[in-house]
């Protein structure tokens, strides 16, 4: 089977490095050098920045930035025939499977979730998938043979197969990974406005392992982080706010020398904790 890529960068190129042993892969990205990159770490067999190179393929994974899925799938209709399936990776689904669906009958929305901090084709890992969820998403217009074909390919690369609606990927990802972008960009913040410049400076040289593991998602990318936040808007925000309602049920312990209840509520979360591990 012959599979196209679009966008060869830590997704895309990964996904390249994957399926080549199985499947013969197209690529194209937006810049040339890009496309000499993916070829050279053997992550596709042709590349191209024309989109025209996919005219053959069975099926594509558009692996560009959110915002450039829909115009993908805009401009490259025209070279595909009708058989040609098309999946994404992005991040946020239902913005981008409503989108898609409408201009692409044979479409299947998909998430990865896995990467790196890293971004671009240098940063593209063999293995990557291994053991990690992969989303597909289904809604009324899904395919099922379209379904079952992302599903064979998705299964070769080793990843845990994850099914659900497009509304309910972005509610869940809200949670375990929006929302902490958030948190965390809201600590690092917070400490910033420390005004004794002794302290915040004491403050930064004793921040260790703790600090570190709850601020390292809120130094993360700007861009990404605020695509992220434009995409999953509502979800994010809902999220938010019953963040905001736990935050004030703590502050309220605090306050009221409530040590009882506060104990309880951190036995309740160090338990619940185990459940996202
Ligand atoms: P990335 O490393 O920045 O790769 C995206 C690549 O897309 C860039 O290298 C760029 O290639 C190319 N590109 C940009 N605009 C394009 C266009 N209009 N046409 C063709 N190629 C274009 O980003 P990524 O982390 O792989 O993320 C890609 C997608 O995966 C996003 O939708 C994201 O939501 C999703 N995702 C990311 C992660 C993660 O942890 N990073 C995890 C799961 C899913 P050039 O170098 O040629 O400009």
């Amino acid at each position: 089977m012959r599979i196209g890529i679009v966008g060869l960068g830590l997704i895309g190129g990964s996904l390249g490095l994957d399926l080549r042993s199985g499947y013969e892969v197209f690529g194209v990205s937006r810049q040339e050098t890009t496309c000499q990159i993916a070829l050279q770490r053997g992550a596709v067999a042709r590349a191209s920045i024309n989109l025209d190179l996919l005219a053959t393929v069975e099926i594509i994974f558009i692996c560009t930035p959110l915002d450039a899925i829909v115009p993908t799938v805009k401009q490259l209709i025209s070279y595909l025939s009708p058989e040609t399936i098309i999946t994404d990776v992005g991040s946020v689904k239902q913005p981008i499977v409503e989108e898609c669906s409408r201009l692409w009958t044979n479409f299947v929305g998909g998430h990865p979730m896995a990467g790196t901090a890293e971004q671009g084709i240098e940063a593209a890992e063999k293995g990557l998938f291994v053991g990690k969820p992969y989303v597909l998403t289904k809604t009324l217009k899904t395919p099922y043979a379209a379904l079952k074909k992302v599903e064979e390919i998705v299964k070769s690369l080793g990843s845990i197969m994850y099914y659900s609606s497009p509304e309910e990927h972005d509610r869940a990802v809200a949670w375990i990974s929006h929302l902490p972008v958030i948190i965390s960009a809201a600590l690092i913040d917070a400490c910033m406005q420390e005004t004794d410049f002794t302290v915040l400076q004491l403050a930064q040289n004793l921040a260790s392992s703790g600090f570190r593991d709850t601020s390292r998602v809120g130094s993360g990318n700007p861009e990404l982080g605020v695509m992220m936040a434009r995409y999953n808007r509502q979800a994010l925000l809902r999220s938010l706010l019953q963040y905001r309602q736990s935050l004030d049920r703590l502050i309220n312990k605090i306050e009221q020398k409530d040590w009882e209840s506060l104990g309880d509520i951190l036995q309740s979360t160090q338990a619940a904790r185990k459940q996202f591990d």
